[in-house]
């Protein structure tokens, strides 16, 4: 615990590339936005932030989707708010990764909607929809194909300090497959059959289980046995996907893949409301070695209403002095909607602790 709250302001490892080195910007990544022309000003003080805080000094590229068209107006918005140097894309994302598919009943799903009135973002089509595609189909579209990493920004959030190492050089010298800055519960009633079926997948694959995984993250129930009950054994434990840096390369494995065919058999985007980050964080507990799931502990963040502030030394200049914790510091409350305890308690051992 006491390692946790030095200070830190980028991970203990040899071999970080800063700003300059040869391999500075050179890993096949790009940033992610899916926005709709009305989050324009929102993604543009997204996308300002981390340009300030990290991207100006690495020049990765940003690839924009959206499942309309986006206006010329935003566009040139988004080209004027980045350095001239940037490379930009924009994309659509198909009516066939992004609709209703054939198997779900329009009828049914309102139906359904009905029970789950209670549940954010459950009434509306579109969420079940951007929930699906950030589970099964974004690292499968044209745009995404040339690219190994992903970092997904999404409007309206913050970066308070400066990275000063490439984030995606560090995942790839370290053998890691998934970067998360914050871990929290999620509602129980948006997956009540979401672990049941996994077992099911499971039965069926057994092949795919990483000896190495990190299964005690979504099984501890002593922290919210309420969860674990409703859900029949998952903790609810996720990554808050709202800042997720990923190897798109796992995800294109047969077990990500097999598993996703199978979730959207079960229909549980629809006749539920699965979020893409419950759905990918069981993948990762389950299908992963645990030790190529990183904490960005150093990175300031927020995407309301929880914020991540690393202790930084006294005399650091690092932090632009913005970062106010939110409802937690991730590492400090042992209660409410923080699962950040639950990861450190069993998944992390003293090598993932030292470089902290
Ligand atoms: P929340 O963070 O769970 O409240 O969900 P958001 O509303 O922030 O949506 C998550 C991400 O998907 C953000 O990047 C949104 O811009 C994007 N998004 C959500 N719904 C739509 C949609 O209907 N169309 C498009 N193009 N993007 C969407
Ligand atoms: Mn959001």
């Amino acid at each position: 615990w006491n390692t946790l709250h030095t200070p830190i302001t980028e991970p203990k490892v040899d071999g970080l590339v800063r700003p300059g080195d040869k391999l500075a910007g050179s890993s096949r990544a790009c940033f992610l936005c899916l926005v709709r022309n009305e989050d324009l000003e929102e993604i543009i003080g997204s996308i300002q932030e981390l340009e300030e805080q990290f991207n100006r000094d690495f020049n990765y590229p940003y690839v924009f989707l959206n499942d309309g068209e986006f206006t010329e107006d935003f566009k040139n918005a988004i080209r004027k708010a980045l350095p001239k140097d940037r490379n930009i894309e924009f994309g659509n994302v198909a009516p066939s990764l992004w609709d209703l598919p054939p198997n779900i009943n329009e009828e049914e799903f309102k139906e359904h909607m009905k029970k789950l009135g209670g549940i954010q973002h459950a009434d509306q089509l579109s969420y079940h929809n951007m929930c699906r595609f950030y589970s099964k189909s974004f690292y499968h579209h044209p745009l995404l194909k040339k690219y190994k990493y992903t970092w997904r920004v999404e409007p309206g959030v913050h970066f308070y300090c400066k990275i000063e190492y490439d984030v995606f050089q560090f995942m790839q010298m370290n053998d890691k497959i998934y970067g998360y800055v914050l871990n929290l519960y999620d509602s129980p009633e948006s997956i009540e059959t979401l672990w049941t079926k996994t077992l099911s997948f499971l039965r069926e694959h057994p092949y795919y289980l990483n000896e190495n995984c990190a299964h005690e993250w979504i099984r501890d129930n002593v922290q919210k046995p309420n969860n674990y009950e409703i859900t029949h054994g998952y903790s609810t434990c996720h990554f808050w996907t709202n800042f997720e840096i990923m190897d798109m390369d796992w995800l294109r494995e047969p077990a990500y893949e097999a598993y996703m065919e199978y979730l959207d058999s079960q229909k549980g985007f629809y006749y539920e409301r699965w979020g893409d980050a419950p759905v990918r964080s069981l993948a990762l507990a389950l299908f992963a070695d645990r030790r190529r799931i990183h904490w960005f502990r150093d990175v300031a963040y927020s995407h309301f209403p929880y914020t991540n502030c690393p202790a930084c030394p006294e005399d650091s200049d690092r932090c632009n002095g913005d970062c106010r914790p939110g409802f937690f510091v991730p590492w400090d409350n042992l209660e409410v909607e923080n699962c950040q305890a639950t990861w450190i308690k069993y998944i992390m051992d003293q090598k993932d602790l030292d470089m902290y």
